[in-house]
């Protein structure tokens, strides 16, 4: 049962638009890769999750604190006899391990992914025993991608190969012990205990004027889209949306890179710089969004706020 479904970060949301609005940097861009590549990982990871029986209860992206450090889960899961948690790993290519350290074949050392899981484990105990929790804890390396090999892995690590993960899950299936009230009384206080993360401190610095204008392609996110017959269509894939979709969407993107900006007629048909008439945005922007006046000029808010 999913108690905390995965939805994409706005970390990953706010690059992939920086990423076709304005030049990023060879590290920006690279976080923003590996940031898409992580979130298809944990995504494929789901899938593998989702036939569990209603006896594993499934929390993802989990960040949590104790005693002012603050970490990170891919995915908890509750089952009736541990608390599992799986750090998810989209890696391709080779890795080599020597002792403790882990390198790509080029010799660059890369942060052995175990230790991260140990801190961790660690601190998830740490709170669990602030709350008087005692479960036993069980955590997993996934490597999701199977274009990946591990050279040298010592038996003992707690690694899943994705040719293991059938048989894994397979394996803590069987186990169809009942959950009890307390396991579900932990996911509960696990998600309260939830943090929400604010990336914009972690963002490239970024302004209205240099961004580029346009409409992102709702699939492959390219700004080489055109409108025409109320459909957005992209030259770079193919794929066609609604004008009323595609403007929402835009308003949508524009809020997140510019949460203190008003929405107006104006901003919206400047932001989308297409042919699209301003009228048309004004009435979609009417339509969805509750309309404020004020003063000389009108914005529109979210109908819920
Ligand atoms: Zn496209």
């Amino acid at each position: 049962m999913i108690i905390k479904p995965r939805v994409e970060s706005l970390e990953l949301q706010l690059l992939r638009s920086l990423n076709m609005r304005m030049n990023l940097t060879e590290k920006e861009t690279n976080n923003y890769i590996n940031l898409e590549k992580g979130f298809i990982g944990e995504q494929k990871f789901d899938e593998w999750l989702e036939p569990l029986p209603d006896n594993f209860l499934i929390l993802n992206d989990l960040l949590l604190e104790t005693s002012n450090t603050t970490f990170q889960i891919d995915s908890l899961v509750i089952s009736p006899d541990a608390i599992n948690i799986f750090e998810v790993k989209n890696y391709e290519g080779d890795l080599i391990v020597e002792n403790e350290n882990w390198y790509t074949r080029t010799g660059t050392e890369i942060q052995n992914p175990i230790l991260q899981l140990k801190r961790c484990e660690t601190l998830l105990r740490k709170l669990l025993q602030q709350f008087g929790h005692n479960h036993t804890i069980q955590v997993y390396v996934v490597f999701i991608n199977p274009e990946f090999y591990l050279y040298q892995a010592p038996l003992d690590l707690p690694i899943i190969f994705p040719t293991q993960i059938n048989r894994f899950m397979n394996k803590i299936k069987l186990k169809s012990l009942q959950l009890k009230d307390k396991h579900l009384k932990l996911s509960k206080q696990l998600l309260a205990m939830h943090l929400t993360d604010s990336p914009y401190k972690r963002l490239p610095n970024y302004d209205y004027e240099i961004l580029k204008k346009g409409i992102t392609c709702e699939h492959c996110h390219s700004l080489n889209t055109n409108y025409k017959d109320r459909m957005v269509v992209c030259y770079d894939c193919g794929h066609i949306e609604t004008h009323k979709d595609a403007i929402l969407r835009s308003v949508e993107e524009f809020k997140l890179l510019f949460p203190d900006k008003k929405i107006t007629t104006s901003v919206i048909y400047d932001w989308c710089k297409s042919n699209i008439q301003k009228k048309l945005i004004q009435k979609i922007l009417s339509t969805y969004f509750e309309q404020i006046s004020s003063g000389r000029f009108t914005y529109f808010i979210h109908r819920d706020n």
